[in-house]
């Protein structure tokens, strides 16, 4: 399997409310905080039910992020996999957007 890094037109709000945190072995869900959930074909949070449509993963940062990917990929082939200093940057961008809009 060959991977390809893509640029795309997102919705953060959308990729917000639906994504999954995982590493190597387990997932967490950033919707009800609850940890530890099996990767393998996960589609929707047990515990809240959020449905996943994207995957992050801290560890995919640096020279090993392809090798973390793929094998992410691999137990998650229906995720779209997002850069997790993209998705932070544009979290805290929005975050500082709303802070403003309050004020
Ligand atoms: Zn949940």
């Amino acid at each position: 399997m060959d991977l390809l890094r893509i640029w795309q037109e997102i919705d953060i709000k959308d990729v917000q409310e639906h994504i999954l945190m995982a590493d190597d072995l387990f997932g967490f869900c950033p919707g009800c905080k609850t940890p530890g959930l099996k990767l393998q074909d996960l589609h929707t949070c047990p515990t809240c039910k959020r449905e996943f449509k994207y995957v992050t993963s801290k560890d995919a940062r640096g020279g090993k992020s392809a090798e973390v990917v793929m094998r992410l990929k691999k137990k998650l082939p229906h995720l779209t996999f997002v850069d997790y200093d993209d998705y932070e940057r544009l979290s805290s961008k929005n975050k500082a957007a709303d802070l403003f809009k309050n004020m």
